[in-house]
């Protein structure tokens, strides 16, 4: 088993070139790799295989893909304010689906409070209510974009207060007490249980990438009945192999680990 992890940041309009804008990027990976017969498979899937619950055959020669913190620019396409507009990604993979007739699926990690995401709004994005969840469960239900979970506020840098308990904000791997991790990981996994779909696949991807010896040895592992995860990702540049570990999975982040869809191309080829 060896599966690269695709990630994408919606957010991620700098101008409308596959280096500064991620769905020009999307767009353009996407056919790039279906030329090279590579398969879109449900993240889902890959967990499933990793964790023995489904054939290794089920993600031969594919590549799953994750996208970051949810914002409206996940799922309905928007007109920016200096770039113009932008397609959706959930639009960008109907669109591909519809060229190819491949299947393609998405696994978007949202930012789960309603209050960090109205504050995120103002703070990262323009202010225009652009990060709302009134999309999540109906993109759940359809298909394309699945929802998972990337903490409850993602204690974020931007934020006036967050869930961590001496306000260390801007970085995830200062979420090491037990009090901490339940407010960021179980509380986010509640809310989303309540507001789009239980069960869902149980997936989690640490804010910043960065994690701790307390999440991933500790909290994770012993704790399962509490969050219902049942894997976490973070961002190694590696694909999933059985010497992945459960609790901090690998993933490529677009834009850091590849720069053009001919260096995807090859990183993903060199899966071996
Ligand atoms: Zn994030």
């Amino acid at each position: 088993m060896r599966v690269p992890i695709l990630t994408y940041h919606s957010n991620n309009v700098g101008g409308n070139d596959y280096a500064d804008n991620d769905h020009v990027a999307l767009a353009a990976d996407l056919r790039r790799l279906h030329a090279e017969g590579v398969r879109i498979v449900p993240l889902a899937r890959v967990v499933d295989a990793f964790l023995g619950e489904g054939g290794e055959e089920s993600v031969e020669n594919a590549i799953a893909l994750a996208c970051d913190d949810g914002s409206w620019f996940d799922w309905h396409d928007l007109d920016h304010p200096t770039c113009g507009p932008q397609r959706s990604f959930a639009n960008i993979l109907r669109d591909f689906s519809a060229e190819t007739g491949a299947p393609a699926q998405i696994t978007s990690f949202v930012i789960v409070s309603p209050a960090a995401r109205a504050e995120l709004d103002r703070t990262c994005l323009v202010g225009r209510g652009w990060w709302g969840d009134d999309w999540y469960a109906a993109a759940d239900r359809e298909g394309v974009v699945a929802i998972e979970s990337h903490s409850w506020d993602h204690n974020h840098a931007t934020l006036a207060r967050t869930a961590q308990h001496a306000q260390a904000r801007g970085t995830f791997r200062t979420i090491d007490t037990y009090a901490d991790a339940d407010a960021e990981i179980r509380s986010a996994n509640d809310w989303l249980d309540a507001n789009v779909r239980t069960p869902r696949a149980g997936l989690f991807a640490y804010p910043y990438g960065e994690t701790n010896d307390y999440l991933v040895r500790d909290y994770l592992p012993n704790r399962i009945g509490e969050h219902r995860l049942r894997a976490a990702f973070g961002t190694d540049p590696e694909p999933v192999t059985r010497r992945s570990s459960r609790w901090n999975l690998p993933r490529y982040v677009c834009g850091h680990h590849w720069r053009s869809a001919d260096e995807l191309a090859r990183l993903v080829a060199s899966r071996g």
